[in-house]
């Protein structure tokens, strides 16, 4: 049994990436850390567990990766996807940083393989964890508990003792009994707000019952919510999160990447009320794919159904679940409770606006609808060839972005502006300070490794002094 008596010199909430990058990262600099992780051990990791690859700047091509991608590059992506909507010198910092992490976290045991092939084109940019993120975990764990980091398990954080800033003790249930947990500094690393269906209907109200949500169901925000109840500054606007469209089928939590959806674009995309809302080619899906978790929000029921043809099922990656087929529109209506009337005339109204084009999926092809509102924009072809199929479609939750302000240490700063004295944070919790809004695949796992990594070494700092 992990001692939870003992004081350590850093507590660091939380069992995923950024947690055992900061736990290493402190560990190595000479701290006693303990870890604590609201799950059980098998589920261990949070959506860390499902992660495929990291994007860090690094200066030429490697084994594993295509091309060189610049700091100026990464930057270039990050000011596109915000809008802006960032705090540059964190953002430049910490891409500045990204480039040595390939090495840093290669030397915690972690291995990297060419990318995947798929849907969204990332072997120049970006990493991939060789077995994936649950195999890149068991690698951070194995080094770990190698130095000496102590790991409590089925371990959650419920209350915080905050006082000017200065952390004392944390509330940690383990099992029935609360224990007091004294350490000399903390990071917390313990997520979003996401698998808080409570908290998302605050801002989004009842439309947050229908939502799905990708990764753990660990990630509620308790810490987050102390955190801010006792004074820390909060960062972000609360329903800002990333959101793709995933199988509707999918369970409630934990279905993690097989279930999300890459078709949108060789097909139409109606609501329940089997109209189109939006224009299903407006650019490349890597560009797209993450708007449509948000779209779909917007629909009634929060349910749509991406609808296309035999010419077009083997061109994407599936779903863990088969399409919906059927004979004709009318049948495969049927099928999905839609109007059948309504579902053929929006079919008959696409096809009849589809203009003639060299249909070519891997780019912005010629192919478009005239005439029709939502237009069509690229790869619009006649959906005549039977049979046709369907998936439906729910707002698949990812992350959410509020979390808490910090600075270039990963030290939270207060509601009075001034930095906490021991409290430190990395990854999801405050990936709100780098993505204000948008989305580049990847960069989760850039700002939890880079953010628990210096808020590790700023811990232990602090701790010895
Ligand atoms: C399906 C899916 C695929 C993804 N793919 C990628 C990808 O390929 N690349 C990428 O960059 N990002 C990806 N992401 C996003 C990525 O998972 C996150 O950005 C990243 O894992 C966040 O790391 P973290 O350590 O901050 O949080 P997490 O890994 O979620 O860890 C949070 C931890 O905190 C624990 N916790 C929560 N509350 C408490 C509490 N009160 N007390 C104690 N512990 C607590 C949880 O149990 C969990 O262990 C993906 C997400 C999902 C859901």
């Amino acid at each position: 049994m992990t001692d939870l008596t003992k004081r350590y010199d850093v507590l660091v909430v939380g069992g995923g990436n950024a947690a055992l990058c900061a736990a290493i990262a402190a560990r190595r600099a000479g701290a006693t850390v303990l870890v604590v992780e609201a799950a059980p051990k098998f589920y261990r990791g949070g959506n860390t567990r499902h992660t495929r690859n990291m994007r860090c700047a690094h200066d030429a091509a490697t084994a594993t990766l295509s091309g060189p991608y610049s700091e100026e590059e990464f930057w270039d992506d990050l000011l596109r996807v915000t809008g802006g909507d960032t705090n540059e010198e964190l953002a430049r910092h910490m891409i500045h940083l990204s480039k040595d992490m390939l090495h840093w976290i290669a030397a915690q045991g972690v291995r990297f393989q060419p990318s995947l092939g798929g849907t969204l084109s990332l072997g120049r940019t970006n990493s991939f964890f060789l077995g994936g993120g649950r195999s890149m975990l068991n690698a951070l764990y194995l080094t770990a508990e190698r130095l000496g980091v102590a790991v409590a398990y089925d371990a959650e954080v419920v209350d915080l003792d905050i006082a000017d800033g200065f952390f004392t003790t944390a509330t940690v249930r383990q099992g029935d009994a609360p224990h007091q947990v004294r350490a000399a500094t903390m990071v917390a690393a313990s997520g979003g707000f996401e698998a808080n269906i409570e908290w998302l209907k605050q801002s989004w109200g009842p439309a947050a019952d229908n939502f799905l949500i990708r990764g753990t169901p660990y990630n509620r925000g308790t810490v987050l919510k102390l955190l801010i109840d006792k004074g820390v500054d909060a960062i972000g606007d609360p329903t800002q999160c990333h959101a793709v469209a995933i199988d509707a089928r999918a369970p409630k939590f934990d279905g993690g990447i097989i279930t999300r959806l890459d078709c949108v674009v060789f097909g139409i995309v109606v609501n329940k009320h089997a109209q189109r809302f939006y224009d299903e080619g407006e650019d490349v899906w890597p560009k797209r794919y993450a708007i449509w978790g948000r779209l779909v929000a917007g629909q009634p029921d929060q349910i749509a159904y991406i609808v296309f043809d035999a010419s077009s099922l083997k061109l994407f990656m599936p779903s863990l679940y088969p399409a919906i087929a059927a004979g004709s529109i009318a049948e495969l209506a049927v099928k999905l409770t839609l109007d059948p009337v309504a579902l053929e005339k929006t079919m008959a109204e696409f096809n009849a606006a589809v203009r003639p084009g060299t249909f070519d999926h891997t780019e912005l092809d010629d192919c478009r609808t005239e005439g029709l509102t939502p237009p069509k924009t690229h790869w619009a072809r006649r959906i005549e060839t039977a049979p046709f199929y369907a998936y439906p479609v729910r707002p698949g939750i990812t992350f959410t972005y509020l979390g808490t302000r910090v600075n270039r240490q990963a030290r939270m700063i207060m509601q009075d502006g001034k930095p906490a004295a021991n409290l430190f944070a990395a990854g999801e919790i405050m990936g709100g300070n780098v993505l204000g809004k948008g989305y580049a695949a990847g960069i989760g796992m850039t700002i939890g490794s880079v953010f628990g990594r210096i808020a590790g070494e700023e811990a232990a700092a602090h701790a010895r002094n």
